[in-house]
């Protein structure tokens, strides 16, 4: 057997989540010897890729489905990667200043928006409400045709829009260029991680093994199958939600234009997105959808899939409860039928019409080869569906789950990773050199 030398941390995932560790080890601490598995031959694969989400770096100001206290804390968690853009010249590279609304139809919700406006402003001080000449002017397809009033609060000149595969690229890069001694293993899918006697983690792969001190997983929904394998991790079970999206024949908005929220809804309603990456033409989407599959595109381990999903009394209990409940259980049926061509976009339509009312089913088409997996996890001891991020941290090794908005909270959840390593290992981690590039913008 080929045992490796001994790395100080073994990174499994190459994500963002994944790669953002890697940036943060790499160039503010001490350690020396840092390797990351991805088991596909490039970064970002999979959810991290700009084909599987909206692109959309989440700062809490125009997301109504984030309360207040959740907005305070993903602004901080997002200026990191906001800070990251600008300080390491992602700007019109991997990050994107877009303009960017919150739209309320009818005077039920335009009621909301105001009060949202209003309480949300001393945290937001750039927010502004935009009426209906100014968006006749400023997006006309928001108007044509339009019946019910329209309000929207807009943000211009902050960046919205994120590529969040170049942005671990370039996390990948700067981690590449310190001089440490930093391996990237593409094509290499860890399959197994032993804790061996000493503390120290041996991690079996397609190709070899390898020993490390300390262990990330940051592998999607496979975090969760890697923790419970070693015995952590059992009060969780994994809902995989997959999202997909249409995109519109020809580029008809210029802002991302989000919905507000029903607050019923588990899940963030629809948006328009420009995408970075098809000459900003318009996406709308996602859908949510339960889908047999922990990775979209790829292929079906069904016996991976069994043990993710944990189907028993518990689980079981979670599902009921949400299909109790008549507005949830249109929504799922709903967004299973927009799955089903032809059909699917005379259903999905009815919903991209509140954001652009002249629209037809002619004028956009099922973006194929698009979409992700949400790993949304289930806590099976308080029987409920946990909508934000989960992470098992044990001796020596940590696991991450990280749905929406795992992406731009990436560099948050990577410091806080590597302060808790740091002080596993006893090294040092450099809060100035961290607070002066990362934590502060450069002008
Ligand atoms: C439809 C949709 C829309 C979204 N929109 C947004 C958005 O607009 N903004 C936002 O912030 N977030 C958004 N998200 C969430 C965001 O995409 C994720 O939070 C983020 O990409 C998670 O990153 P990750 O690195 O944890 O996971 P991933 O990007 O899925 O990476 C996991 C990696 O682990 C690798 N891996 C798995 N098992 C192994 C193994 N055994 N060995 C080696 N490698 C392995 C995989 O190949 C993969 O590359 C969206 C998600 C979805 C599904």
């Amino acid at each position: 057997m080929n045992i490796n030398k001994l790395f100080d941390t073994a990174i499994i995932g190459g994500g963002v989540a994944g790669a953002s560790l890697l940036f943060t080890l790499s160039r503010y601490t001490d350690m020396k010897n840092i390797i990351l598995f991805e088991k596909y031959d490039e970064l970002a694969q999979l959810n991290s890729n700009p084909k599987a989400n909206s692109q959309t770096l989440h700062v809490g100001d125009i997301e109504t489905n984030y309360t207040f206290d959740k907005s305070i804390k993903v602004k901080k968690d997002s200026s990191l990667v906001a800070n990251y853009i600008y300080n390491f010249n992602g700007i019109d590279d991997f990050g994107f200043i877009r303009d960017k609304m919150i739209l309320a139809v009818g005077e039920k919700e335009i009621k909301q928006l105001k009060e949202r406006y209003e309480e949300f402003l001393p945290l937001y001080p750039y927010l502004e409400l935009w009426d209906e000449d100014f968006l006749s002017e400023y997006e006309p397809k928001l108007m044509e045709e339009r019946k019910e009033p329209i309000m929207a609060i807009g943000v211009r000149g902050q960046i919205t829009t994120v590529d969040y595969k170049k942005l671990s690229e370039s996390f990948a890069q700067q981690a590449l260029d310190t001089d440490k001694n930093i391996q990237l293993h593409y094509n290499e899918e860890v399959t197994m991680i032993v804790e061996n006697n000493d503390g120290t983690f041996t991690l079996h792969t397609n190709n070899s093994n390898f020993n490390a001190k300390t262990v990330v997983v940051n592998a999607g929904a496979y975090s969760l199958l890697f923790a419970q394998s070693m015995g952590y991790g059992e009060a969780y079970a994994i809902l995989p939600i997959g999202g997909s999206f249409f995109f519109t024949k020809e580029k008809l908005l210029n802002t991302k234009v989000y919905t507000m929220q029903n607050p019923k809804l588990p899940f963030a309603a629809i948006h328009a997105d420009p995408d970075c990456t098809q000459s900003w033409n318009t996406r709308f989407g996602p859908t949510a959808f339960a889908l047999p599959k922990l990775e979209r595109y790829h292929r079906l381990h069904l016996k991976d899939l069994l043990r993710a999903l944990h189907l028993g009394k518990a689980v079981t209990k979670v599902y009921m409860n949400l299909f109790k409940d008549k507005t949830i259980r249109r929504y799922i049926f709903k967004n299973f039928l927009e799955e089903i061509p032809v059909m699917g976009k005379k259903i999905f339509i009815r919903d991209a019409r509140k954001i652009i009312p002249s629209l037809h089913v002619k004028d956009i088409k099922f973006a194929e080869g698009y979409g992700g997996m949400r790993p949304q996890i289930i806590d099976r001891v308080n029987k409920e569906l946990l909508m934000g991020e989960a992470k098992i941290e044990e001796s020596g090794i940590i696991f991450n789950m990280t749905p929406s908005p795992g992406a731009t909270t990436s560099l948050a959840i990577a410091l806080k990773d590597a302060h808790t390593i740091c002080k596993y290992l006893g090294v040092a981690f450099d809060e100035e050199k961290y607070h002066v590039e990362i934590e502060t913008r450069q002008e």
